[in-house]
């Protein structure tokens, strides 16, 4: 299905997250009115997914909420709406108004669970009141997403790991996609200014994306689908970025961190069996997984390499097609 999205750039946001620039991120600052947004549904010529992202749609006032769901109802039939929220605006007539439209998605702003950081971000509510929104998502009959962050101030990795296992524990088997972003200082953003006075120090990229591999592992356990890692590469994005963990393919180094830790958990001297799709994960970014895994288990790059068994595809067994070889140093290591 096809994808029509609108950013409602921070608009009905009850206050200002320190991290959150949502025009820097996106690099839209012009907010759609409805009629552009009905207008751009009425000349979908195939049914297509409406999102409204960047904002806070549910603490619109209802009537504009309800000009923005009419608008989308101009798309062709079997059409549907997935919207972005604040976890303070869901009241039962929200949830009510927009189970009369076809929202395949309602995602929440879940930075963190932890009261702590939640204070730090100035998010001015508790994680119980967003745990107990997203239920009441979840009990309206939605499927719930929910946007994690982490590298937060005041946030640990075992904080967001608890995050994850509150998020499990009120699914119940119901539908549920996760999306983490590391926390990033954008320009013009309080945390830039908590960041220049020494009140915050960013993760980098190879911390963030080990802490995102390890968060993968856990969704997976629970049985919770991660859509994406890592924030939407735009144009105004990278010059946006005072400091913190940006990469634009952090999605893969923390999905090869989920799969370096995964290998050696199963064994820490291989031989490992990895299917073929999952190649790229320990190949790119001038083997990444593969010099991962390495430090994991010990072994040489070299004598890694040659212990990976490539499912489907015995030609490259042991060697990898990267030629200029195995090289490059992890800050970690
Ligand atoms: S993070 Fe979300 S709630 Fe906070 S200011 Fe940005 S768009 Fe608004």
């Amino acid at each position: 299905m096809m994808r029509l999205p609108f950013f409602l750039s921070m608009q009905s946001c009850p206050r200002r997250c320190i991290y959150c620039h949502q025009g820097e991120i996106t690099g839209v600052f012009d907010i759609p009115s409805p009629e552009h947004v009905e207008a751009a549904a009425a000349s979908a010529t195939r049914p297509a997914e409406v999102c409204f992202f960047g904002g806070s749609f549910t603490c619109l006032p209802p009537n504009r909420q309800k000009a923005y769901l009419d608008g989308i109802l101009k798309a062709p039939r079997g059409s549907t709406v997935r919207l972005s929220t604040h976890p303070e605006c869901l009241s039962p007539a929200v949830l009510a108004l927009l189970a009369s439209y076809p929202v395949s998605m309602i995602e929440l702003g879940i930075s963190s669970l932890d009261d702590h950081v939640l204070s730090m971000c100035n998010r001015g509510y508790s994680g119980a009141v967003a745990l107990s929104a997203l239920e009441s998502v979840l009990d309206a009959g939605f499927h719930g997403g929910a946007q994690m962050m982490i590298g937060l101030p005041g946030q640990s990795e075992e904080s967001s790991f608890d995050d994850l296992r509150r998020l499990g524990a009120v699914r119940k088997g119901r539908p549920l996609t996760i999306r983490i972003y590391p926390c990033l200082v954008l320009k013009n953003t309080p945390l830039e200014e908590l960041c220049r006075k020494g009140g915050y120090v960013p993760l980098d990229v190879d911390r963030a994306a080990l802490w995102s591999g390890r968060l993968l592992i856990l969704a997976r356990e629970l049985g919770i689908p991660v859509q994406r890692v890592g924030l939407q590469e735009s144009a105004t994005l990278g010059r946006s970025i005072v400091a913190g963990p940006h990469h634009p393919a952090f999605g893969e180094l923390a999905r090869a961190a989920e799969l370096a830790f995964s290998l050696a958990a199963v064994s820490s001297s291989g031989p490992w069996q990895v299917p073929r799709k999952a190649m790229s994960l320990l190949t790119g970014h001038r083997q990444y997984g593969l010099r991962l895994l390495a430090c994991r288990t010990g072994l040489s790059p070299e004598e890694t390499a040659r212990r990976v068994v490539f499912a489907g595809n015995t030609e490259t067994n042991g060697k990898f097609p990267d030629e200029r070889g195995i090289d490059g140093t992890l800050s970690w290591e």
